[in-house]
């Protein structure tokens, strides 16, 4: 279904019951994944210490690797690593975490993925300080002339996406309001060709 759907990509939440309070699965559900998939792979990490796997995951086929800012206190070191590995890398922010935190490697990243809801869980409401953010984090790329993206990553419905592309966003995390309708491929090309 995902196959036939409009979407770009194919994004997976990785999480570890450490630095998110869920779990979710591993390498062997990826490369699983990953023979299937006609999509690019964007494995969005929520997990501690991600440096240790990142080389596995760009073997279990991730093509874009997100590492969240609040594990890292290598960030520099991380994404160069990413991209030398042959992955695209994102960086991503908690809903706490001020963007301006990312000036100094915005260059470096292919994308900054902004929480719009709490990590861990699907099916949570869109926080709406997010907007504030968003505005902030696209004029710091645009003043930097960088060609960084702005992904968000939960609460997105067919009711804010017009507006979310307004303010600045590129990419869209989309769960609840895909798979939880009727028809998913439908409200897939909905999300892609908003009013
Ligand atoms: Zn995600």
């Amino acid at each position: 279904m995902v196959n036939k759907s409009e979407a770009d990509l194919l994004h997976l939440d990785i999480m570890d019951g450490v630095f998110v309070p869920n779990l979710t699965f591993g390498f062997p559900v990826i490369r699983q994944i990953k023979s299937v998939s006609k999509k690019p792979l964007d494995v969005h990490l929520m997990i501690i210490e991600p440096d240790r796997y990142l080389e596995a995951y760009r073997d279990a086929g991730a093509d874009w690797l997100t590492v969240h800012y609040e594990t890292c206190p290598h960030l520099h070191r991380t994404i160069q690593k990413i991209r030398e590995l042959g992955m695209k890398p994102a960086v991503s922010l908690n809903p706490h975490t001020d963007v301006s935190l990312l000036e100094p490697v915005l260059k470096d990243l292919n994308m900054v993925l902004v929480m719009t809801v709490n990590p861990g869980f699907g099916g949570q409401k869109f926080i709406e300080g997010s907007w504030d953010k968003i505005r902030k984090l696209k004029k710091m790329i645009q003043d930097s002339g960088a060609e960084t993206l702005i992904q968000v990553d939960g609460g997105v419905t067919e009711d804010n996406i017009s507006d979310l592309i307004k303010a600045g966003v590129d990419v869209f995390v989309v769960g609840n309001t895909i798979f939880s309708s009727n028809n998913p491929i439908q409200v897939t090309a909905n999300l892609k060709n908003p009013a």
